[in-house]
Parts: structure tokens; sequence; C-alpha cells
């Protein structure tokens, strides 16, 4: 097609690159959200809002290390505390005091985290905080929602097919899956029913904002209503704020909502652009993790080990970014570029007779587009009213097809044509994407 001969034509490099990746790694990628046909595009340096690949493109940049950067790329200062700390020593078998001043840049943000312990990702933080519910609990099951993403491990069994249908995905035993319970978001006799019929749940979790990144819309409601009925049965409520923390608000979503979680997980913006993650909460819940506690109990304690938990050139990045983020007000400007930027592209879409929206909330923003559901009007667009819309409904082709002409005009959009803004995204940045949009879509069309 032209779309892709263009992209072809302007990324020689990363064509390279990428035929000698599908020699090494499965599909040629390290991670699932990289996957794009004909390739991906391959980036040598980044800075602020904006990457430049090996062919010496330039893009405006809405990936954002697919979360992590609330404060741009590589920030000066963020990039020196790091390069600082990384010439002391990278790991150093021992406890540390910047691991010290991580917690207690956490705690001061999101009060609800009494004690906290760090890890190497969001996937390892989501696990452990499951692990603590069963352990706090003596119950078996964990109820979570469909469309909501909460990493790979096998208890967020996230097949490609078979992710929200209950069964296991492939490798993941059928025990465990059994153990999962799913709801669907925004239905509150559902969540009702499922809460009735089982009196073995340890924990629900949940994407506070929504389906991945807010990609189906959650009713803060909804949320007030799950903390209600989960504290009135003693099941554990669990924000997954991998993405939310320290994004939509200094405090998370917790913040932003009023809603306090029992238990809360963090990664990305948490380590400043590099590996980490956290789970923390409730003291008397985070003390399954606890030697002294388990001893008074006279049981075993949740074992947790792990290389580069708390690593210090993490840590100095992380504690740095929350400092930063706390000081600047970065959240709201990011938010609000965000909005001025889902405005822009929806004159965009109005403009030509589209029938599609972006939408989203804070500093996120998500493309609505069904052949099925044509929207009438971008800017009455209620994504509440389609929360129970699977994802994989999505046009894929056409999809992926638009993410390529984007790359072609030099904005990188996440794999929904979405994408989240850091503080760097500036008014010229909006500039260059409304018109890259603009274009896109009349390639679209040829
Ligand atoms: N939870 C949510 C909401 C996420 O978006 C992600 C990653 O995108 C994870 C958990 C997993 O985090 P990680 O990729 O650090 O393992």
């Amino acid at each position: 097609s032209p779309i892709e001969a263009a992209f072809r034509e302007r990324t020689p490099g990363s064509a390279e690159l990428a035929a000698e990746a599908r020699t090494l790694f499965p599909s040629g990628i390290t991670h699932d959200a990289r996957h794009l046909k004909p390739y991906g595009i391959y980036v040598e340096r980044a800075a602020g809002p904006r990457k430049w690949d090996v062919d010496g493109n330039e893009y405006v940049d809405y990936f954002g290390g697919h979360g992590a950067l609330l404060l741009g790329h590589a920030h000066p200062e963020v990039t020196r505390v790091a390069a600082e700390v990384m010439a002391q020593g990278t790991q150093f078998g021992a406890n540390h005091p910047w691991e010290l001043r991580w917690a207690e840049a956490v705690m001061k943000l999101v009060p609800s985290v009494e004690r906290i312990r760090f890890t190497s990702s969001g996937t390892e933080a989501t696990h452990m905080a499951l692990r603590l519910a069963r352990d706090f609990t003596g119950r078996p099951k964990v109820l979570r929602f469909r469309t909501h993403f909460h990493g790979w491990h096998d208890h967020m069994t996230h097949g490609v097919a078979s992710q929200f249908d209950g069964s296991a995905a492939p490798g993941v035993l059928a025990g465990v899956a059994e153990n999962a319970l799913l709801a669907d978001p925004n239905d509150f006799v559902g969540l009702r029913a499922v809460l009735d019929a089982h009196d073995d749940i340890a924990a629900a979790i949940v994407e506070p904002t929504g389906g991945s990144t807010g990609y189906t819309a959650l009713d803060p409601d909804f949320l007030r209503a799950l903390r209600e009925e989960t504290a009135k049965r003693g099941i554990l409520l669990v924000f997954d704020e991998v993405v939310t923390g320290f994004r939509v608000a200094p405090g998370g979503a917790q913040e932003a909502f009023g809603v306090r979680p029992d238990l809360s997980t963090f990664a990305k913006i948490l380590a400043g652009g590099l590996p980490g993650g956290a789970v923390g909460g409730r003291r008397d819940v985070m003390d399954g993790l606890d030697f002294d506690a388990a001893e008074a109990r006279k049981r075993d304690k949740i074992g947790h080990p792990g290389t580069f938990n708390a690593n210090p050139v993490s840590a100095a990045a992380g504690t740095t970014a929350l400092r930063i983020l706390a000081e600047t007000g970065a959240c709201d400007k990011a938010s609000a570029t965000a909005a001025a930027l889902r405005e822009r592209l929806n004159g965009v879409l109005k403009d030509r007779r589209v029938p599609w929206a972006f939408y989203g909330n804070f500093s996120l923003f998500h493309l609505f587009v069904q052949a099925d559901r044509p929207v009438a009007d971008p800017f009455a667009f209620d994504p509440l009213s389609l929360s129970a819309t699977r994802m994989k409904d999505r046009p894929k082709e056409l999809i992926r097809r638009l993410r390529l002409a984007m790359l072609v005009n030099g904005v990188d959009l996440n794999p929904m044509c979405g994408g989240l803004l850091s503080a760097t995204h500036t008014e010229a940045d909006i500039d260059a994407t409304a018109a890259a949009f603009a274009e896109a879509l009349a390639m679209l069309r040829r």
C-alpha cells in the first residue's frame, strides 16, 4: 500500500535492524506492544517530547516510554542524578540511603501507603499485591475487570484471544485461571452479584481510570461502589496505579477521585524512566512480608527476594522525578496539554466529517473508531456509554495503517492510536500532531 511504501522509504535503517531482530526474538520484538507490521521504528535518542530514529527522523512521542515519562525523555536533572549515582556503583547487595528517600517520596504523595516494598516491574508489583491479599485474608480468589491490564504473571492470564473470557492463557494452569473472577466495569448490579456469589475473594484489583489506562473508561461512582462493597465483605481493594500513579495527580487516581485503596501498585513514573515497581498500602497487610510479624503470628512470611529490588540508580532517578513532578505541577500541566490536544484532534475529525472520536482524561488520549458505531459529534462522545466494549472489536488493520501514516508524518502513537503526554509537550507539539493527523487521514483516503 502507498502508506507502507512511504513508511519503508523513510526507514531503511529500521528495516535492516528489524530483519536482524527477527532472527533473534519471537516476532522480532521485546515487548508485545512494540509489535507493528511491517516493522516498528528503531530509536536512537530522545529528549523531552521528541525522539529520533536510526534514520534521523524526528517524532513527537506519545508512546511516552509506555507511560514512564511524565517529565519527558531524558529529563536533565533526573539523568544527571542517575548518572552520578551509577558512577558510585549499580548494585551494592546491601541496603542504601536512596531507598529510604524513595520510599518517603512515595509515602508523602500517597498517604494510603503506610509500608512499601520495591520490585523491578509493575508485573511483579501486582503479583505481590495479590499474594499479600491472599495471605492476609486466607482466601484464594481475585476479582478483576474485563479490559483491565495488570501485567503478565499467571494470575493476570493475559492471553491475546482468551484474555477476558476467563479461560487460561497459553501456558497458564487452568486452576490458576479458575481463581480469577471476572466482572464488567461500570456494571453495579453485576458487581454485587459476583461478590454475593463468592465468599472466598481475597482482593479486587482495578485500573482506577479504566481498562488499558482509560481506553475503556471507568465511572468514578463505580470505583466508590467497589470501595464500599469490598470493605463490607473484608475484600482488599487493590488500585493498580502503575500508569495512573504520579500521573493523574501527584498522589495518583486515589488522590484524584478521593478513594482510598488497601493496597496500591506502582511502576513506570515511580522510577523516573528506569526499571522499578512497588507495592504499598496498609501496614497490617504489608506485614505479610515482615520477619517479626510472621514470627509473632507463628507462621511463615511471604518470601520477597529480587536482585534489583530498590536498585540504587532507579531509586535515585525515581526520588528525583517524584520531587520534581510534585514541585512543578507537572501532572496538571500534562493534563492541560492533553485536553488541548484532544480538542484539536477532534476538531480535525469534525472538519473532515470522520465519524471517530478522541477521548480520555488527565494526560491520556485514546481514539475511538469502530465501523459499526459511527460518532456523529466527537465533542459529544461519551466514553462511558461504551464501557463494556471489548478492545478486540477495534478495526485492527485500519489502526495499523493510521499508525504507520502518523509515523510517516512524524508522530509516534501507541498501539491503539492514542498516547500519554508529558509535562514537556507544548503547543508546537499539538500543532505538529494536528497537522500530521490531517495528512494521515488524507493518506488513508488515497
Ligand atoms: N499494570 C498496568 C495498569 C500497566 O499498564 C502495566 C504495564 O503497562 C503493568 C501493570 C505492568 O507493568 P510492567 O510493564 O512494569 O511489568
